[in-house]
């Protein structure tokens, strides 16, 4: 990622690492280290849970202390992190979905602005009706099918399908054919434009 950023500076280096803070990066004496470079090269931290474990077989106390001690757990390591997203192990919501955008548990409180599934396509664009940032789906960098080149390779063939913003963050730009997929709530006071 540092590489090609380096090469295309105009591609701002982002990514989110969601680790499980007691095993990160499988260096767990070297994750404190880790963590706070990651966070001042520019990306962010995520939660991954404590435990990796099946979210939807937890009770609500259980499921709030899984993503509640991750977080802890990860200001412990670098107390400037801030964690605004979760992936969920196996993709498993808790039963109460509620509590994936928020919770406490044990004195934490943790407040998610998304939430990862695991796999296996492209996520809608951000102000599409079928946007859901809770259960937002991820292209996974595998080979094979459904992975990154699978995907890209589908996209480049399927152009209609992609979604491009227009560069400017007052506005969204979309074909006037696909207005009725634009949920107007999602725009966030950016104007929305057609073009035919
Ligand atoms: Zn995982």
């Amino acid at each position: 990622l540092q590489a090609f950023h380096e090469k295309h500076p105009d591609f701002p280096l982002r990514g989110v690492f969601y680790i499980l803070p007691d095993s990160a990066f499988g260096q767990p004496r070297r994750a404190a280290e880790k963590v706070r470079a990651l966070i001042a090269a520019g990306f962010e931290i995520g939660n991954h849970t404590v435990s990796h474990g099946h979210l939807k077989r937890l009770s609500d106390a259980e499921a709030q202390k899984e993503m509640a001690e991750a977080v802890r757990k990860i200001r412990v390591l670098a107390p400037e992190a801030r964690v605004e997203s979760i992936a969920l192990p196996f993709g498993e919501s808790p039963k109460n979905r509620a509590l994936l955008a928020s919770g406490t548990s044990g004195g934490t409180s943790y407040r998610h602005r998304a939430a990862m599934l695991v796999g296996s396509n492209p996520a809608p664009s951000p102000v599409s009706r079928k946007f859901d940032p809770m259960r937002l789906p991820r292209i996974q960098a595998i080979a094979g099918a459904f992975g990154l080149d699978y995907w890209l390779n589908w996209l480049k063939e399927h152009p209609e399908k992609r979604y491009v913003s227009d560069g400017d963050p007052a506005t969204v730009t979309v074909p006037r054919a696909l207005q009725q997929e634009v949920d107007a709530a999602r725009l966030q006071g950016a104007t929305l434009r057609t073009y035919n």
